[in-house]
């Protein structure tokens, strides 16, 4: 071999302050919480109906190295140079969402839910306007237009709720405030609403006063990739969705359109609200998308409800109140009120014994959020870990089992060994 033209000033060991020793040897501390939190992931049962386990390819890509790279723009118009790689990444994970979806257009850089939602107000409004959303308490998200949130600052919002007799979502009362209201933009979705919604009775609202659609799909997106739940593309404007709850990827956003809003979305993402996108995550939403993409996604989609309804089932059968009595997409809201005990101290309780859930609001709750009589559970996360109807009958017992203690420390150890012993047998990806 010929010596290398170029004449180093020295020799280098090593690369200078970005080393390539593991995590375990340069940050013992950390390395051992990342050790802890696998533990808890695995020999927990996981009930939030928002988190999900993804797969070792897709953790693979969004740790990879492509997160050093920086790439403000879009694929073929960007502001950097050396984007030969990137911009073929963030263009596969464009053509794998519009293909999953059906979309005439895909965004996939929104940082996470709640930016990939304000980039749709930003993209269709002016600060002021009026905007039609779910209610919070009810089971709508935040960024519908909660108080709390800067979209309940900045705009004018004005909610819509759940029927009170069957705490189903009442069209008719969303098509009466539409028409009294005129908002500019509609928002359906929710993140605890245990029933699908009718798209195309919210797309003649929003026909009957000029409204822009917006679906946001966080929750249940992976149902409707895997055709276990009516796919709002069709009827909406825009989609919004998260990538990491049913859909099963790294914690991301994306945002589908038509063809007509692309160019308002694109805006509005960069250079409207977001500098570069974060690289590793497309990545890693890339390759969520080709699982997602494959019959077996279609298939845990559809055990995600079977076992959200066998859930149901059985705690119904213990004498538990669900929101709506039932359910028909992944979740599952637990009223407490006819058990005498609030929801805080029940999840707290239920994560002693290897149940983890979290407290929630329900429909009309008297009691204030901090604590809530409800209890939100789903099935994305187990039904990854193997899960079945007859593991989620397990479930209900074990928590009936708890609750009917009366939250006894006794009952907990139990159902504590029990949960732990289930769980370290079932493979993690
Ligand atoms: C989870 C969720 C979001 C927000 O997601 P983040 O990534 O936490 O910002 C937005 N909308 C709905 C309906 C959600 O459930």
């Amino acid at each position: 071999m010929q010596q290398a033209a170029i004449k180093l000033s020295q020799s280098f060991p090593k690369p200078r302050g970005s080393s390539s020793a593991s995590l375990a040897q340069t940050d013992p501390q950390l390395a051992t919480l990342l050790a802890q939190e696998e533990e808890r992931q695995r020999l927990k049962v996981r009930l939030i109906a928002s988190e999900n386990y993804v797969s070792s390819a897709v953790r693979e890509a969004g740790s990879s190295i492509i997160t050093n790279q920086y790439s403000e723009g879009y694929p073929g118009a960007r502001y950097y140079e050396g984007q030969q790689i990137v911009d073929q990444v963030e263009r596969l994970a464009i053509e794998r969402a519009k293909q999953l979806f059906g979309a005439e257009h895909a965004n996939v850089q929104p940082h996470s839910g709640s930016p990939a939602n304000l980039a749709v107000y930003l993209a269709f409004l002016k600060p002021g306007d009026t905007v039609l959303g779910m209610q919070l308490s009810h089971g709508g998200h935040l960024t519908h237009g909660s108080k709390a949130s800067i979209t309940g600052k900045y705009w004018n919002i004005v909610s819509y709720g759940l029927d009170p007799q069957t705490k189903r979502l009442d069209y008719d009362q969303i098509r009466r405030l539409a028409r009294e209201h005129n908002p500019k933009l509609v928002i359906a979705g929710h993140s605890a609403y245990p029933r699908q919604l009718d798209f195309a009775a919210f797309r003649s609202i929003a026909d009957e006063v000029g409204a822009i659609l917006l679906v946001d799909m966080a929750h249940f997106a992976g149902l409707v990739a895997g055709g276990a739940h009516p796919s709002p593309v069709p009827y909406a404007d825009v989609v919004t969705t998260t990538t990491h709850k049913s859909l099963r990827g790294p914690r991301g956003a994306m945002i589908l359109c038509r063809a007509e809003h692309a160019a308002k979305i694109d805006k509005a993402v960069f250079p409207g609200l977001q500098g570069g996108p974060h690289n590793a995550i497309t990545a890693a939403i890339a390759t969520t998308l080709q699982e997602a993409l494959q019959p077996e996604f279609a298939a845990y989609a559809a055990q995600c409800v079977a076992n959200a309804r066998a859930l149901a089932a059985g705690l119904i059968d213990r004498g538990f109140e669900l929101v709506t009595g039932g359910t028909d997409n992944h979740l599952v809201l637990v009223d407490l009120r006819n058990k005498g005990i609030g929801g805080k101290p029940v999840a707290a309780a239920l994560d002693r014994a290897g149940l983890v859930t979290n407290y929630n609001a329900v429909p009309w709750d008297d009691h204030p959020p901090q604590n809530p009589s409800g209890l939100r559970l789903g099935s994305p996360s187990m039904t990854t870990r193997g899960f079945r109807e007859a593991e989620f009958r397990k479930v209900s017992e074990w928590i009936g089992r708890v609750v009917d203690s009366g939250l006894d420390d006794e009952v907990i150890a139990e159902v504590a060994s029990e949960t732990r012993a289930l769980c370290a047998v079932l493979p993690m990806p």
